[in-house]
Parts: C-alpha cells; sequence; structure tokens
C-alpha cells in the first residue's frame, strides 16, 4: 500500500487521492472515463495526421516516379533520334517540303505536261536531288508534277523547261541553273526545315479556307 498522494491526473478534477495501485491515475470511474476519452481522441487525431502523411508521401513519389519515367522517355527518343543516319532527317525534310509544294501549287496543272487530272501528283524536282544536292530545298526548283510525268518520262524536262521559265520568269531560272553552295545541313537544321515547311503549309490551308 503507498501512502503517498497523488494528484488525478483528469485536467478538470485534479482532486488529490490515495492510489491502491502503482499504476492507478485517477481519483474515480468518471475521471479514469474522460482520460480515456481523451487519450483516444488524441490517438485517433495522430492517426488522421500521420494517414494524411503517408498519402502525401506516396502523391510525391507517385509524381516523382511519372516524371522519371517521362524523363527516361525523353532520353529515350533523342537516343533513338541520335542514331538516326542523316539522310533519315533528309527524308523527314523533304517530305515536309514536297508536301508544302502540292499545298502551294493545288490549283496548277502538272508543270510538264500542263494537265489536270484525277491521279497522283508529286513535289518535281528540275534539278535532280542527286546530281544537285544544294537545291532540293529550293522552292524555285520545285512543282507540282503529275506522277506519270515525274516517274515514268524522268520528269518530262523537255516540257518542263519551258513552263518552268514562263513560270519563276528567266531571271529565276538562271539563278537556279547557276552554281550553288554545297551546303553541309546539321540534324537540328533539318528538323528546322522541316517544322518550317509544315508550318508553312497549315497557314496556307488555313489562309485558304478563309478565303
Ligand atoms: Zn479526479
Ligand atoms: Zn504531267
Amino acid at each position: 500500500m503507498r501512502k503517498t498522494r497523488r494528484r488525478c491526473k483528469n485536467p478538470d478534477c485534479r482532486g488529490w487521492f490515495h492510489p491502491r495501485f502503482q499504476n492507478e491515475w485517477w481519483c474515480k470511474p468518471e475521471c479514469g472515463a474522460v482520460i480515456a476519452l481523451a487519450k483516444r481522441s488524441k490517438e485517433k487525431k495522430k492517426e488522421i495526421r500521420e494517414q494524411e502523411k503517408r498519402r502525401k508521401e506516396a502523391r510525391r513519389e507517385s509524381i516523382k516516379r511519372k516524371k522519371e519515367a517521362q524523363q527516361e522517355r525523353r532520353h529515350h527518343q533523342i537516343r533513338k533520334l541520335e542514331v538516326k543516319p542523316l539522310s533519315y532527317f533528309h527524308s523527314k525534310a523533304q517530305s515536309a517540303f514536297n508536301q508544302y509544294i502540292r499545298t502551294r501549287d493545288a490549283e496548277q496543272p502538272c508543270i510538264s505536261c500542263g494537265r489536270h487530272h484525277e491521279g497522283k501528283y508529286d513535289a518535281g524536282h528540275y534539278r535532280t536531288r542527286g546530281a544537285s544536292p544544294a537545291t532540293r530545298y529550293d522552292e524555285t526548283n520545285c512543282h507540282k508534277q503529275c506522277a506519270p510525268c515525274n516517274q515514268h518520262l524522268s520528269g518530262n524536262i523537255e516540257n518542263y523547261t519551258p513552263n518552268l521559265i514562263e513560270k519563276i520568269g528567266q531571271e529565276a531560272f538562271e539563278v537556279l541553273m547557276g552554281p550553288h553552295p554545297v551546303k553541309k545541313w546539321t540534324r537540328e537544321e533539318l528538323e528546322q526545315l522541316a517544322a518550317h515547311y509544315r508550318q508553312k503549309t497549315r497557314e496556307l490551308i488555313k489562309q485558304r479556307e478563309g478565303v
């Protein structure tokens, strides 16, 4: 039996009492209930705080993982482009350029045979890409041409020549036929060129739809 007095832990009571057991902290059962309820409520609050903390951590972790995956994909894409040969970027740029030429000349007949027909049209280079790589992205050098003229008549050049001179003028024709400095394209420049022509095509289509 303990002789020492203790104060009740119930903050609304704080009365003195003589504990019968080592771990007795309240003077009467009602005070014990108050203390138990307060303890439970404190624990519940702590549990909620911890749940909230875990949720936040999980969210942060998920965002971090998503960012890492995104970065990984980007790096992967860059690596994929880095191992592509320059010709890959040329073909992308050329296809955007050719698309622009076909759009620009949409209302015009084939530059060589002068026909309007339902078949397929190409963007036909006057000076060929192989013989004159410096003029492969020259707008005066490329015009809408029907597939038969472009593919089966080697460009139908005897008819292309007078029609081209008529279309762009003698002066531009001579500039086109004159010497051109050979350009060393980089991947970035070719990507920019492709983007430039995609943009030009979009603007042209929008402009026409607006009229
Ligand atoms: Zn009490
Ligand atoms: Zn033709």
